[in-house]
């Protein structure tokens, strides 16, 4: 009998709580709680008009806001095509809080196959935050990101990969700054949660786009600076749309809400990753071909060989040599190569 009792009165708190789960507005809509919905957000420039495709994901219990972007960058398909995945993966019959999934930041990039940049005003989206109201396509992209999605999160996470023409190793990545230490802490467990064998430490202290002054330029530091617990995944290489990467970013964001106690993951598996602190960065001072002699994810040395460039008659132009020991984050995986541009980065694995 008491245990009856005990079992009524678990019920009885379960559907409390249920009905004591508001509904979540977005553009006009009230989603009821255990639902999903999806938006299709227009937006115009002038001449210039794309749209914005987004899911949200409203739990049936009470709990925090997760929002996550892909393909700000639209030639880095891995974590759109998760995205994909997650509409199917993400029950909110199960979900605590609510999840806004921005599937495609940028689609015309998407679209028209266009590595980095908007085709639409041939502006870089995560270099555009926190973007203009009455500004060009991109910039209005990045404003409607800050205004109506990151204001309304509690948590934050930006997925990418390597662009066309980047070799790059998997890794998680959050964001640090001295006087923030209990949401960079927090970041630091939700990355730690995504499953990724490395972890980059974003040291904001003293860049210049966390004073309040300066633009955040990047979407994920756009939150980080509003106070937000900020991730970054970059899972994939080459413009690839790899099955291992795809899933591991599935993997990583249902790890992420079962750390979160959002959503229960039954496969949730946690490695303690390496930490890398400290990037370098090597640019290209000339125009021309480049052969790499490294892939991403091997280990160097200080002054080990990763590659030349030559001009366009095959005359050789520089040897790019490691400035220093630690594991390739990145390396150019495609010929062209410009001035000022980056071939490679190291990180020094602490
Ligand atoms: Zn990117």
């Amino acid at each position: 009998m008491q245990k009856i009792r005990l079992i009524l009165l678990t019920i009885c708190l379960s559907v409390y709580s249920t009905y004591g789960q508001t509904s979540f507005r977005f553009q006009q809509r009230n989603i009821k709680p255990g639902n999903k919905e999806h938006f299709l957000i227009q937006l115009t420039s002038g001449q210039k008009s794309t749209s914005l495709p987004i899911t949200i994901f409203h739990g049936i219990k009470d709990g925090p806001v997760l929002g996550i972007t892909a393909g700000v960058h639209g030639y880095e398909y891995p974590p759109i095509i998760a995205g994909q995945r997650l509409i199917q993966a993400i029950n909110p019959q199960k979900l605590k809080g609510t999840v806004i999934l921005v599937q495609v930041a940028n689609v015309a990039g998407f679209s028209q196959r266009t590595p980095f940049l908007n085709p639409l005003d041939g502006k870089n989206l995560n270099r555009s935050f926190p973007g203009n109201k009455q500004g060009t396509i991109t910039e209005k992209i990045a404003n409607f990101i800050s205004t109506k999605v990151i204001k309304r999160s509690d948590l934050f996470l930006d997925m990418h990969a390597g662009d066309a023409p980047e070799d790059l190793m998997p890794y998680a990545a959050y964001y640090h700054h001295d006087s923030k230490s209990a949401i960079s802490e927090q970041g630091k467990k939700m990355a730690i949660a995504l499953g990724f064998d490395h972890l980059i430490v974003f040291n904001t202290t003293s860049k210049k786009y966390m004073k309040a002054t300066e633009p955040s330029l990047y979407c994920s530091a756009e939150a980080f600076k509003k106070g937000i617990p900020s991730i970054d995944i970059e899972c994939g290489k080459l413009g690839k749309a790899d099955e291992f990467s795809i899933q591991k970013v599935v993997d990583g964001v249902l790890q992420l809400l079962n750390h979160l106690k959002m959503h229960p993951d039954k496969k949730t598996r946690l490695v303690p990753p390496l930490i890398i602190k400290q990037r370098f960065y090597h640019s290209s001072e000339f125009n021309g071909i480049f052969y790499p002699n490294k892939s991403s994810g091997e280990y160097v040395s200080k002054g080990m060989k990763l590659g030349h460039i030559t001009d366009f008659f095959g005359r050789h132009l520089k040897t790019i040599y490691a400035k220093q020991a630690g594991i390739l984050l990145l390396i150019l995986g495609t010929p062209p190569v410009n001035k000022g541009e980056t071939i490679a980065v190291i990180g020094k694995v602490n």
